[in-house]
């Protein structure tokens, strides 16, 4: 069966990301940062600054 989840369906390409951060200013969710001049997910950012 077919997943409707649309969890996890960005992923950003550091490599080729050059921390403009478009994205982050279009994103209507705000789901986006950018830290030391390349995009994260929120996701991703939060668990980045995670104690554990
Ligand atoms: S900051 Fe966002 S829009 Fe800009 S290059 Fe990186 S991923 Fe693309």
């Amino acid at each position: 069966m077919p997943s409707t989840s649309f969890h996890h369906a960005l992923k950003i390409d550091h490599d080729l990301c050059i921390g403009c951060a478009n994205c982050k200013r279009v994103c209507p969710t705000e789901a986006l940062r950018v830290k030391n001049g390349k995009a994260h997910l929120g996701a991703e950012f939060n668990k980045e600054k995670s104690p554990v």
